[in-house]
């Protein structure tokens, strides 16, 4: 007999996080108590899913003749607050568009509670239909967080429908010609994807409220980005300046070096990512050995492709945080991707 662990949502994203911006929110006082709800809902899920998963420990040992019933069911205390607890920790969704998670919230506590009192009976009388009880109040809560959590990425998350343009006009928007450069690396590293690599540009309306949204759902990853990926979706999130920088490059004017570099660097980085999974250094790493690439992949010729790598190698690598430069990235070093080729990066 098992109890099942609720699964926390959060773990469920897998978000990596890169570069340093400020953290401060947009304006927009709706959407900042959205987030707010969504960060209490995600602390208040994990909270639900430590305690479920103590108990369980718990229920192991009761049955390999170690802890007390006693404890067990002080264990479940607190799983029978949930309603109280959603009420107290959550509160009521604070937007429409909000409602139907938090009945969702809702409905799993009514099965949680329902399992806990099965799992009560269970510890005075006979197993039976009160195991059964357990199994589906446990397996039918899980579900319900977990599609609360789906929703929420749909409804304000990096999940939510965009159109499929190149067009940096287009404002928020699938870029299928960075999805085609991204692929490329994807397969060069032996990665594969079941539908290829989606890369999403935001548009500066809604990069920070997406931004801040997942990182919300997250609490275990709330930093902020210069792009983030999602693993679950093969999927990477640029901000607007990177998609910018990358725009300018697939124009082929031979302007704003910097800004093209940093753009081929951070979609590198973001890819890079997909690939591993590697510490920062390591990503930032690879990252700067696929600049060349991509500058090629969106049209560059090789003289200005060399000249952005060059630039991200000398200029912007050397100004990086400490935690995304490693001295093992260096020509011929232990991450150099092509060992023997004399070029680098
Ligand atoms: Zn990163």
């Amino acid at each position: 007999m098992h109890a099942p662990v609720l699964l926390a949502a959060a773990a469920a994203l897998f978000l990596a996080g890169c570069s340093a911006l400020d953290g401060t929110l947009a304006g927009g006082s709706t959407a900042e108590r959205e987030v707010a709800w969504i960060e209490r809902s995600s602390r208040w899920q994990v909270n639900l899913a430590t305690t479920s998963a103590r108990t369980d420990r718990l229920i192991r040992s009761y049955l390999a003749q170690g802890a007390e019933a006693g404890e067990v069911e002080r264990s479940l205390a607190p799983l029978k607050r949930c309603s109280r607890s959603l009420a107290q920790e959550v509160g009521r969704a604070p937007s429409e568009r909000l409602r139907p998670i938090h009945r969702l919230f809702a409905d799993a506590c009514r099965g949680l509670e329902r399992a806990i009192r099965a799992q009560e009976r269970l510890f005075r009388s006979n197993p039976g239909r009160a195991l059964l009880e357990v199994e589906t109040g446990f397996e039918g809560a899980s579900y319900r967080l977990a599609e609360a959590d789906l929703e929420l990425q749909e409804l304000i998350g990096d999940d939510r429908p965009l159109r499929r343009s190149s067009d940096p006009d287009q404002g928020s928007r699938i870029d299928p010609a960075l999805g085609r450069v991204a692929d490329a690396i994807t397969r060069d590293r032996d990665r594969p994807t079941a539908d290829g690599v989606e890369v999403r540009c935001w548009s500066e309306e809604d990069w920070l409220l997406v931004r801040d949204a997942m990182a919300a759902l997250d609490p275990g990853n709330a930093e902020d980005y210069l792009g983030f990926v999602n693993l679950e979706h093969d999927r990477v999130n640029l901000n607007p300046g990177v998609c910018a920088g990358l725009a300018a490059l697939r124009s082929g004017k031979h302007t704003s070096l910097a800004e093209q570099a940093e753009g081929a660097l951070t979609l590198g980085h973001e890819v890079e990512h997909l690939v591993g999974p590697w510490t920062q250094a390591e990503t930032e790493c690879y990252g700067l050995q696929h600049v060349r690439s991509i500058a090629r992949g969106l049209g560059a010729s090789r003289r200005w492709a060399d000249r952005l790598a060059d630039y991200a190698w000398t200029e912007i690598y050397p100004e990086e945080d400490e935690e995304y430069v490693t001295p093992r990235c260096r020509n011929g070093g232990p991450l150099d991707l092509h060992p023997t080729a004399k070029r680098w990066p």
